[in-house]
């Protein structure tokens, strides 16, 4: 059993009433990686984190730590580290203290805990908590600020004091859930790389849950898309954007969203939108979808209507309607094309890369049949 070993989450079942929480999640985090679990609301993302650090027992499956069955241990004895959204910190205690509560929790007895009569009986284990304490403090940049209480301190000050106590053990496993979602925008950004960066040097396995995705793709190794329940698709950031498995993978990832479009599939198998040729032929194909920046004005491209330009400094959006269907489409364009451009005027947009969905919402293998149109 590594200290540093993984976490397998087998066909993990959990229901509250008639609601299925879990519906069979089967998830591995390798040693020492960053794992974004990502959904929207309710769909299973705290539920899964707490049965993995003990605090909510499952109807059915497994969790492993390495080779060692954790499933029927409780929460303490799994040497699992949260940092929840709301840090509870002890408002009576320093920062000091309350990095140290689990150190002296766990490393000295009754009797060393005692006020005036416990450092006589704790022979170093006091100095060692109080070294540790230190070293996690410096390395989140709060050394400073041992002796405050957290009322004292600002929101961003009060979450590293939250994940020093948690780092502060040397876990196995780290269990982020939504820990940066109080802080305000700059700060969040800031301690986005902070936290990518003391994954590294802690070295657990880590998994953070959040229900953005831009986070999810900036800061993990690999990230897990859930929905309804179920993990729909595990993956780095890249294959995860340029390779969906399902259409509400390649909605929920991406901003703007993909744009999406219905298509009809012929019987030499070719793929069309609203009679355009996509230039691609998949068996079944019931949606075609393309990302906004994959949208390149062309001739022989989908005929469409400027409803709206946005102009974001590094890139222009442009808001469009499908003229034929009607449906939104939206294109992402270098900025110096606004010249050319005006409200209310007809032009057409070639996908450079279009990815192809069956009814189910799953995708479906796509051929070229002519190189150059994809
Ligand atoms: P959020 O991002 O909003 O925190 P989540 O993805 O973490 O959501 P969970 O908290 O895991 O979602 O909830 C999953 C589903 O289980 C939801 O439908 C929720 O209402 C339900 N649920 C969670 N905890 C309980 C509970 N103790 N009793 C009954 N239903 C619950």
């Amino acid at each position: 059993m590594g200290r540093l070993g993984g976490v397998v989450v087998d066909q993990a079942r959990k229901a509250y009433g008639t609601v299925a929480a879990l519906k069979g999640v089967s998830l591995t985090i390798a040693p020492g990686e960053f794992l974004a679990l990502v959904g929207p609301s309710g769909c299973g993302k705290t539920t899964l984190m707490r049965a993995i650090a003990g605090l909510e027992a499952l109807d059915a499956g497994r969790v492993m730590f390495g080779a060692d069955d954790v499933t029927a241990r409780r929460a303490a004895d799994r040497d699992v580290a949260m940092v929840f959204q709301n840090y509870a910190l002890y408002p009576h205690l320093t920062v000091f203290q309350n990095i140290a509560v689990p150190l002296v929790m766990r490393r000295l007895n009754a009797w060393q805990r005692l006020p005036l009569l416990g450092p006589l009986l704790s022979g170093g284990a006091r100095e060692k908590i109080a070294a540790d304490v230190r070293g996690a403090a410096e390395s989140l940049a709060i050394g400073h600020l041992l002796a405050r209480k957290p009322g004292q301190l600002s929101g961003g000050q009060r979450q590293r004091v939250a994940l020093g106590r948690a780092i502060v053990r040397r876990p196995r496993v780290f269990l982020m859930d939504e820990p940066l979602s109080n802080l305000d925008a700059s700060l969040r950004t800031e301690t986005r790389r902070e936290l990518v960066d003391l994954h590294r040097r802690v070295g657990a396995a880590t998994i953070y849950v959040t229900h953005d995705q831009s986070e999810a793709m900036t800061m993990a190794d690999r990230v897990a898309v859930m929905m309804a329940g179920e993990i729909l698709q595990v993956g780095t950031p890249e294959a995860i954007y340029a390779e969906p498995a399902d259409l509400r993978v390649a909605g929920f990832v991406g901003s703007p969203r993909i744009n999406v479009l219905d298509a009809d599939t012929g019987p030499d198998g070719r793929v069309l939108v609203a009679g355009w040729d996509t230039g691609l032929q998949g068996l079944g194909a019931t949606h075609y979808a393309v990302r906004p920046e994959s949208l390149v004005p062309a001739a022989d491209g989908l005929p469409v209507r400027l409803e709206h330009i946005e102009f974001l400094g590094e890139s222009l959006l442009l808001h469009t309607r499908h003229e034929p269907t009607g449906a939104a489409l939206v294109a992402r364009l270098e900025p110096q094309a606004r010249k050319s451009l005006e409200r209310g005027q007809a032009l057409h947009l070639r996908p450079l890369h279009g990815l192809l969905f069956g009814a189910d919402g799953r995708r479906v293998r796509s051929l070229a049949r002519s190189p150059a149109l994809v």
